[in-house]
């Protein structure tokens, strides 16, 4: 039996929970993205925080897209997994000097720079190895994701980037380190934005700054627009890729670029979701006293999206044709948030059925944890089992 995109036979024989790929999916995404992005000359950077994977930063790095970085370790993995270091960007507010120093011994493409010290740390270590950082501002746009407030990042108080009021001063300075050299302005509004339109104040903004910055005689040669561009969690089987054309188009309708420069993305999620399951079994099927809980062997320990962010992912019961019946599918960990869904229709379920979490490959396996002394879940991909 298969269902959906599920080869039930072959996954039973696996120990559960575990994460699933579907490589093709992936390999199909990543040729749209390229095709997108070869239009009008812009580069993607695959936000690396979103899926580690090894094989599917391997994936990945043979299209020839760069990573974007936000610690010294996913510097680390990237370079491992095949990225050249003149395609990494390294963001984050609290970069530490081990990784500033690593990052500057590898010669990456640049340092995403967030905040006034961190561009004084940078210029001072820098100088130590007789080095200059390329280095581009991460300025808070004050932009409006209208997401999660926990995954929106571009409003003006934010620990994320540099605001728009501290500019001016920004420059002054920058024009008196001799040691970090700035080729960029960086922004990134916020996660799952679903509505591509919500990045057109984005593009906006961009053009604005853009006039300060010529204002003041500063060349800019790259922009970076970040990520963000959302998945379809209700819907992964009619929309398994986002829109990626009418996104890629909208930034190149919006933004003045100006000659020579060149436009770069950070997307995560939108390259890596919709390619993942969690599979896990049932353990038991409770009866409470109004409702039905599906007790599954994952929980929160290796997907956290629902406990974190109030997230959903769809559930299938890919062992059961039979009628639909209401459960709550909760997970084994010993917190109340553990609880993927409440009062959700899947085939009627027994213990041992296989239920599978639909788009989980974004923010799912990187963000497990061990917590009750649990194992991690182990990757299987389509074109391996
Ligand atoms: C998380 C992050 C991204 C990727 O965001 P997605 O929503 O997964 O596309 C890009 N850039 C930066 C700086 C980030 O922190």
């Amino acid at each position: 039996m298969t269902k959906g995109n599920f080869p039930v036979e072959k996954l039973k024989g696996i120990e559960t929970p575990f994460y699933y790929y579907d490589t093709d999916l992936l390999k199909k995404t990543l040729k749209i993205v390229k095709e997108e992005t070869k239009k009008y000359g812009f580069i993607q950077h695959y936000a690396i925080k979103a899926n580690a994977n090894r094989r599917i930063l391997e994936l990945i790095a043979t299209e020839g897209f760069g990573a974007d970085c936000v610690s010294g370790n996913e510097v680390n993995a990237a370079i491992t997994a095949g990225f050249p270091a003149s395609k990494i960007v390294f963001a984050g507010v609290g970069k530490t000097d081990k990784e500033i120093n690593m990052a500057l011994d590898l010669n990456i493409f640049c340092f995403n720079v967030e905040s006034m010290p961190e561009l004084a740390v940078i210029n001072e270590l820098a100088a130590k190895k007789g080095k200059t950082a390329q280095i581009a501002l991460r300025i808070n746009p004050d932009v409006d994701a209208h997401t999660h407030e926990y995954i929106t990042t571009g409003l003006n108080e934010n620990k994320f980037g540099l605001s728009m009021a501290h500019l001016d001063n920004v420059i002054d300075v920058l024009k008196l380190l001799k040691n970090v050299n700035l080729i960029g302005l960086h922004f990134h509004i916020g996660s799952q934005i679903e509505d591509i339109n919500i990045f057109e104040p984005l593009c906006k903004r961009v053009n604005e700054l853009q006039d300060l910055f010529e204002k003041r005689e500063v060349k800019i040669e790259h922009i970076n627009v970040g990520g963000g561009l959302g998945i379809d969690y209700d819907a992964p089987d009619s929309h398994p890729v986002s829109d990626f054309q009418g996104y890629f188009e909208l930034f190149h309708k919006n933004l003045k670029v100006r000659d020579g420069q060149i436009v770069h993305f950070e997307l995560g999620r939108a390259i890596v979701a919709q390619c993942g399951a969690l599979v896990t079994k049932t353990t038991y099927v409770k009866q409470g006293e109004s409702k039905t809980f599906v007790i599954v062997d994952a929980g929160m320990t290796d997907l956290i999206r629902p406990a974190l962010y109030q997230a959903y992912h769809k559930v299938e019961n890919i062992s059961s044709n039979l009628p639909m019946k209401k459960y709550d599918v909760v997970g084994p960990i010993c917190e109340s948030s553990d609880v993927f869904v409440k009062d959700y229709e899947l085939n009627e379920t027994q213990r041992g059925d296989m239920l599978v979490l639909r788009s989980a490959g974004a923010y799912g396996e990187i963000m497990a944890s061990q917590y009750n002394c649990r194992e991690l879940p182990k990757p299987y991909f389509s074109d391996k089992i």
